[in-house]
């Protein structure tokens, strides 16, 4: 790898909520590179992105819009690629050192196990993608020197505290939750609970993804697996708090009693910005905690009996192989479907129950069994749900 003082970087999901926040922290610094952007379908802001920040390569999803995009952007010295094979090239090029994993589902696991291959560290946003593959991925990060370096808030804020310690000397994990905007509701109350309703956050805005599964408590399941596999740590050494306010981002405890948090206003350019100079921190603009105005920090315990993703999702994780996949592809369906007005709020963890109920688990998936315990829980549930 070269040692430039610049590093250059490329994102995949550049038109996102995390992808357009990688380029704010870019814009602010000045001194990182943008090597090559992405987009699934939106090449209107993909365009203005690339007439910003010049990438020589430009990838998108869509092969129509890719081409529409190729002729928009001639007078620019970049390639567009598309589909896959636009996504792979994108994730091993030559002139980046850090892929921004910032596309939303598991359709990141080939790239980020191509940019490994390839010898780039991750800055990873794309939990799905650890979720369904940790086993692969971590091992092969280790053997290529790559590091993997946490985007999502509570696991930043757990790299964080980490920072200068021994590992072995972790004895739990305690991931904060902000529970929500249904905390304080029962299983019968959200029988009744509407889309738009699911869609607003007390804390953070994100993609509607990742907002529906904070709704559902999925997305502190996936947060489980995902510290996981980060930090090495088994699942009874995980435990999820809830924290209303979302002040603290998580917290470590080590094994003679001393807890270190990190705490903060709720904002992913930190997390981000963390990633992109590990171990070095620059001044970020924005909000900041007020002690003269902050009273007071909250603590509940999650409620499993009524948001069931949570206790699914270490369900799978305990039962682990193929197991997370089928959580996680089930849910990736529901999720849409919830999000089109097909399917009810519960019918998420229905999906994920049933298929998680008549599967058979693999042990030690290779990525193609991965991929194939995937397509074919997306075939269920496209049988399941149909009319
Ligand atoms: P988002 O929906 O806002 O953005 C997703 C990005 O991926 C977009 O740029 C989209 O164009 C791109 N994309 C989608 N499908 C694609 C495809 N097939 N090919 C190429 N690009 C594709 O999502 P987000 O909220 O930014 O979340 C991204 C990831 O980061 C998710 O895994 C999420 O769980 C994680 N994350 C997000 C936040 C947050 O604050 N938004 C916080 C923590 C973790
Ligand atoms: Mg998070």
């Amino acid at each position: 790898r070269e040692h430039t003082m610049e590093k250059t970087i490329a994102i995949l999901g550049s038109t996102g909520s995390i992808g357009t926040q990688t380029l704010e922290v870019v814009r602010e610094n000045q001194d990182i590179r943008v090597a090559g952007l992405s987009a699934g379908s939106n090449i209107t802001l993909l365009e203005k992105q690339i007439r910003e920040f010049h990438p020589s390569l430009a990838a998108v999803w869509d092969e129509e819009q890719a081409k529409i995009l190729a002729g928009k952007v001639r007078d620019l010295d970049v390639k567009v690629v598309s589909g896959m094979d636009g996504l792979l090239q994108l994730a091993q090029m030559e002139e980046s050192q850090i892929l921004v994993t910032a596309i939303v589902g598991m359709i990141g696991i080939r790239p980020t196990i191509a940019a490994i291959q390839a010898g780039k560290d991750i800055a990873l946003a794309n939990k799905e993608t650890l979720v369904t593959a940790g086993h692969l991925i971590m091992p092969m990060a280790k053997e290529k020197g790559v590091q993997i370096l946490p985007v999502d808030s509570e696991h930043s804020a757990i790299f964080q505290a980490i920072h200068g310690e021994d590992k072995r000397e972790i004895h739990k994990l305690l991931i904060t939750a902000s529970g929500g905007p249904f905390r304080g509701m029962k299983a019968s109350d959200l029988a009744h609970v509407k889309v738009e309703d699911a869609l607003k956050h007390p804390n953070w805005a994100m993609g509607q993804k990742i907002t529906i599964d904070s709704a559902t408590l999925v997305n502190k399941g996936l947060e489980v697996m995902e510290a996981k596999w980060l930090f090495d740590v088994d699942l009874d050494h995980i435990q999820v708090v809830v924290q209303p306010k979302s002040i603290i981002h998580s917290m470590v405890e080590f094994v003679d009693g001393a807890v270190m948090a990190q705490l903060g206003t709720p904002d992913m350019k930190l997390p981000i910005q963390y990633a992109l100079y590990y171990p070095h921190r620059r001044y970020l603009p924005g909000e900041r905690l007020d002690f003269k105005t902050l009273t007071e920090i909250t603590f509940e315990e999650p409620d499993m009996e009524t948001f069931l993703g949570l206790p699914m999702a270490m369900e799978a994780s305990r039962r682990g192989g193929s197991m997370p996949t089928v959580f996680n592809a089930a849910n990736e369906r529901a999720v849409a479907k919830f999000l089109h007005g097909q399917i009810g709020f519960q019918d998420i963890y229905r999906s994920i129950r049933e298929a998680m109920d008549r599967h058979q688990v693999i042990e030690h998936p290779c990525l193609e069994e991965i991929l194939e315990t995937e397509a074919k829980t997306y075939e269920w549930m496209e049988s399941r749900w149909s009319v």
